[in-house]
């Protein structure tokens, strides 16, 4: 395993973290022990980089493969949706007490155009935690160009977790899809300015899985990217990144996502209806909500829905 450090933190990260979203309740509510087991099987392989969210309510995950002890490298990093002062620092709070250690870094949970301003208390209180000791590093994450771009010139931000694919797939400028390259460019602006960077959503939220080494090719590619936060649900996804970082993977794999379901995120979903509208099958209505679910007994899982997606909402697992 390769490791970089994260901008001017001198925090030392494996190039490849785990994401623990997958195995959470609003996928696939993997039991505690299971769970457990796959990210201390992915930390005797050398990943060191974690990523959960308050949001996520996968702590006690972290928790149990945590207790054996023997890991102490790992980075913890988690982030809170909480737009006010007092909010941000309970979820700090919260965090330490149910992963039985603190988070190393606490982000701004997907920073939206705009919302910079809004959310200033919750920024106040990240750079509050970290004078404090609370906290070793604070930032951001957002699947925004604009985002990304004003996260270089913040003094007090140490890391930026933007989202970044080779298909460009769900970053956003303001209320337009952006490219690639856009927010390429803004993420070698953070890095030019000393903020660590690691990357999510490399397969578009499952889109992408089916051209995994591609995929993965791009995002591991990018001088401007120290670490990529890869989702993990089973052993062999951990074993799937491992050959391919080996370079022992044959050329022509690609992983089986036949069994795969297409679900719509509700974090992220806005209700705008291009889903709906690009379903061949009649298999997207709207939930009591007002956002869109999927009838799993119509879907044909034909994928028409996810590109036109503008939040990277539908997803694949
Ligand atoms: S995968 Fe195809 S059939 Fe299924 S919800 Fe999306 S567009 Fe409709
Ligand atoms: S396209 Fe995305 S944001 Fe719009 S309704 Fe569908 S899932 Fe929600």
């Amino acid at each position: 395993m390769e490791y970089s450090v994260l901008g001017n933190t001198g925090i030392r990260v494996s190039r490849a973290g785990f994401g623990v979203l997958p195995m959470g309740p609003s996928q696939l509510a993997l039991p505690v022990d299971e769970g457990a087991g796959i990210i201390r099987y992915a930390l005797e392989r050398g990943i060191n980089f974690i990523d959960t969210a308050q949001y996520y309510r996968t702590y006690p995950y972290i928790r149990k493969a945590l207790e054996g002890g023997g890991f102490d490298d790992v980075v913890l990093c988690s982030k809170s949706l909480c737009d006010d002062y007092d909010g941000m620092m309970e979820a700090i709070g919260e965090a330490r007490e149910e992963l039985g250690r603190p988070a190393d870094i606490f982000l701004m949970h997907e920073v939206r155009a705009g919302q910079l301003e809004e959310r200033r208390g919750a920024w106040r209180a990240l750079v509050d935690a970290k004078r404090q000791g609370l906290v070793r590093a604070i930032g951001l994450s957002t699947h925004h160009v604009d985002v990304c771009a004003a996260a270089a010139e913040m003094p007090e931000l140490d890391v930026v977790f933007p989202l970044i694919n080779c298909a460009g797939l769900g970053i956003r400028r303001g209320n337009a899809f952006a490219t690639r390259e856009d927010m390429m460019e803004a993420i070698t602006a953070c890095r030019h300015a000393g903020k660590g960077v690691f990357s999510m959503k490399a397969f578009g939220g499952g889109s992408l899985t089916a051209r995994y080494q591609e995929a993965l090719d791009y995002v591991f590619s990018q001088p401007a990217i120290d670490s990529v936060m890869i989702g993990f649900g089973k052993i062999s996804d951990v074993d799937d990144l491992l050959r391919w970082m080996e370079g022992t993977m044959p050329a022509d794999y690609n992983p089986d996502i036949s069994k795969k379901k297409v679900h719509i995120n509700h974090e992220d979903c806005e209700g705008c209806g291009a889903c709906k509208a690009a379903c061949p099958a009649g298999a997207i209505y709207w939930g009591e909500n007002g956002l869109a679910e999927v009838d799993h007994s119509k879907c044909l899982t034909c994928g028409y829905c996810s590109p036109v997606c503008p939040v990277r909402a539908v997803i694949l697992y």
